[in-house]
């Protein structure tokens, strides 16, 4: 079963772009703490955030049970954040806001460390305690929209030879690599994802797509070549505990069972989800590995149609 787990950071008073800021900062902070205890921070499942004025709530759904306990002991820790990190972050607002975002790094380092002090809450646990929050800070963070410096950009993966049990297996690989992409686009890239579309099969060509908003200082073709680069050098071998671990589990979660009808629906392949994580052994993986291609271009007013 896929484990999941909630939190709630209770942000009053904290100017929400701050807190939007420290969402961001707690979720690639996690990423490097899995890192560090030799687990791929895009293997592990997904931890996402999202910021409203007085709350951060982060959403943790994972593989493996010990990723939950990694949280949970991560987001107890005291976290400091280094210039380079928030530096990195605020690139990935700017192209997540497509604005330019001037600011005052010590101000912000202060109201960052106070709202460090902030105890985030297991959500089988929320109650609104009485607890000391302090006044809205003025934190000298200034955005001003300036799309002009940003564009869209849609990444393509795809493969025209695929066999049979590869198609299967590729019915949920594409979600594993889509995740590795969108961790390589932002630490690189700081790019920020849109969103992706369902997997597709016209007979010839398998695939899906997925958009992303970038600084418009990187090339498609720069990018293109990066992504291919980086799905090349991806060792199946070494990673491939993870990914049978995912596969396992996806089989193993009764709410994944009926997704053989959006499969059947967008690809016209009969399966189920034991099937599948039956098919996804490690030479199937590395072959598919070997067939996947990235194709990068600017993104399209009609890729809007089919991009969720
Ligand atoms: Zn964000």
């Amino acid at each position: 079963m896929i484990t999941t787990a909630l939190y709630y950071l209770d942000t009053t008073g904290i100017p929400t772009s701050i807190s939007h800021l420290y969402e961001h900062l707690i979720i690639s902070g996690f990423h490097t703490y899995l890192e560090k205890r030799g687990m791929s921070p895009y293997l592990f499942g997904y931890l996402h955030g999202e910021t409203f004025d007085e709350c951060i709530y982060l959403d943790l759904g994972c593989y493996s049970p010990d990723v939950a306990e990694l949280l949970d002991e991560y987001l107890h820790e005291t976290h400091h954040f280094e210039h380079e990190q928030i530096q990195n972050q605020f690139k990935v607002l700017e192209a997540e806001d497509m604005a330019h975002i001037a600011y005052n790094s010590s101000a912000i380092q202060t109201t960052l460390s106070k709202l460090d002090l902030e105890k985030w809450v297991h959500n089988d646990d929320i109650h609104i305690d009485e607890h000391d929050i302090y006044q809205n800070i003025d934190t000298d963070f200034i955005r001003s929209e300036d799309s002009d410096s940003f564009q869209d950009i849609v990444v393509a993966l795809y493969s025209k030879e695929l066999n049979e049990h590869e198609q299967k297996v590729f019915l949920r690989l594409y979600v594993i690599i889509i995740d590795m992409l969108e961790y390589w686009l932002r630490r690189r890239y700081s790019g920020y994802k849109r969103g992706a579309s369902s997997i597709n099969f016209d007979s010839t060509i398998m695939g899906v797509i997925a958009s992303f908003t970038i600084s418009n200082t990187f090339q498609c073709e720069e990018i293109n070549k990066e992504l291919n680069k980086f799905l090349a050098n991806f060792d199946v071998n070494m990673n491939f505990g993870q990914i049978d671990t995912h596969f396992k589990v996806f089989a193993s979660t009764p709410t994944f069972n009926n997704i053989a009808v959006e499969y059947y629906k967008n690809t016209g392949i009969h399966t189920s989800t034991n099937e599948i994580a039956r098919l996804a052994d490690n030479e199937t993986i590395k072959s598919l590995f070997d067939k996947v291609r990235i194709n990068v271009r600017p993104h399209d007013s009609q890729d809007n149609d089919i991009i969720f």
